[in-house]
């Protein structure tokens, strides 16, 4: 993916014995494990060793020009590099890549046109909606009136005509249109339609696909919603971080609520691996990756399709699919540890209308951006598939498992990511 470069110290050669042991043996895991935990991936060398960088010793509070501390120069170069390769990959005009994560951009997006107690419209969490769009447990559960809109029961997919009625009963001041675990193509133009015909705004939170938009072949928002948010880390590629995206004249509103709204010092280190990040995403290679993650992701549910799995909503559009355990007589968290047991990582996830709890659940998500990124393709996904139901219908037969131990290792080995270490 990358050349070969000297991070070893940043990985398992830290003088610190104790720590770089356990660096150690989670680089193993990294290499030995097939994963898919849809919202991971294999960041580039580059990206962490620019992560790994001096910049972290920097505080630079405020925005390049317009900074609290002194000998910021280097710093508001990357901050601009930033934003500059940001705006260049989304086409937008402006971009705020500050925020440390994607819940804190978020959390800036309200922090902006929101106040304590004003009401929201967001996607249930059980269907599919993320903790930061209105848990109880969440500054936005607690600050705000949290409205939430389902799936279909028949089709379990986003039906517009039911958001359309619940935004016009609940008449929000914003709307939320974004998912942790929705695998069909979410409709910007139609909530644009529905926020314009209340008077809400739009914000677009891109976390899980910010990678697919980037390439070009999942619909953009930019351009649609008022705001839109983002993680780096996910199938972005890049490092753990938060972005937003918004028109210009937003740009004052937002700036301020990140800092000091929500946040202090930028971390200047993160930024400027989200600015080498941007840039691999910039390259033609990316959008190839993007169109395979999605490849890789229809081969494996439609082979878990024949193998009799009921796919939620029947199939995907993107980078991850549901499936239900229901008529297996599993459960989402017997499915997950199972499968962990023999290295095939993913979690457990609550799929429509739920009957268990979210520590049990009836359902696993499957996502494919990081053994795409380790340049696995369909062979290898039917190889995963069959896996995974071997697995599943094996579960208590320990050395049958120990079998399929030994082969999730030699698969994951034979696709190594971080060369050289
Ligand atoms: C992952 C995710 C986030 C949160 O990102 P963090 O960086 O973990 O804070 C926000 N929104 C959605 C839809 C997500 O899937």
């Amino acid at each position: 993916m990358t050349k070969e470069s000297n991070i070893n110290h940043t990985l398992s050669q830290v003088a610190d014995n104790e720590m770089a042991a356990i660096l150690k043996k989670e680089l193993q895991r990294q290499k030995s494990q097939i994963v898919l935990i849809a919202s991971e991936n294999f960041t580039s060398q580059e990206v962490i060793k620019t992560m790994g960088s001096v910049l972290t010793n920097k505080y630079a509070e405020g925005y390049p020009g317009d900074r609290y501390y002194e000998g910021c120069n280097a710093v508001d170069e990357v901050e601009d590099l930033a934003i500059k390769r940001c705006n260049l990959l989304f086409n937008s005009n402006y971009s705020n890549v500050q925020p440390h994560s994607g819940v804190q951009a978020n959390t800036s997006v309200f922090l902006s046109v929101l106040n304590c107690g004003d009401r929201i419209l967001s996607m249930n969490l059980r269907d599919g909606g993320h903790l930061s769009h209105g848990h109880k447990q969440n500054l936005t559960g607690k600050y705000f009136d949290i409205f939430t809109y389902s799936v279909d029961t028949e089709t379990e997919m986003i039906d517009y005509d039911n958001v359309k009625k619940l935004a016009k009963i609940s008449k929000p001041k914003l709307i939320i249109a974004g998912a942790s675990s929705y695998s069909r193509i979410i409709d910007y133009a139609k909530f644009r339609e529905i926020a314009d015909e209340v008077g809400a705004f739009l914000m677009a939170d891109i976390a899980h696909v910010a990678g697919l938009i980037a390439g070009g072949i999942y619909p953009t928002s930019v351009g649609i919603a008022d705001f839109t948010t983002a993680t780096t880390h996910k199938t972005l590629r890049g490092p753990r971080g938060g972005i937003i995206i918004a028109d210009k004249k937003y740009s004052g509103l937002i700036n301020k609520s990140v800092f000091p709204g929500t946040q202090g010092g930028p971390l200047m280190h993160i930024i400027a691996a989200k600015a080498v990040c941007f840039r691999e995403a910039l390259d033609p290679s990316f959008k190839l990756y993007s169109q395979k993650i999605i490849e890789n992701s229809k081969v494996l549910c439609d082979f878990m399709k024949e193998k009799g799995y009921r796919i939620v909503s029947g199939g995907t559009d993107n980078h991850l699919f549901l499936i239900d355990l229901t008529d297996k007589h599993l459960t989402g968290y017997e499915a997950s540890e199972a499968l962990a047991s023999v290295g095939i990582i993913l979690n457990k996830n609550v799929i429509p209308y739920d009957k268990l709890n979210p520590n049990i659940t009836s359902g696993i998500r499957i996502g494919t951006p990081a053994v795409t990124t380790q340049g696995m393709g369909p062979n290898q996904m039917y190889e995963i598939g069959e896996m995974i139901d071997f697995t599943l219908k094996n579960k208590d037969n320990g050395t049958a498992l120990k079998n399929v131990a030994r082969k999730v290792k030699d698969l994951a080995e034979s696709f190594p990511v971080y060369s050289g270490l």
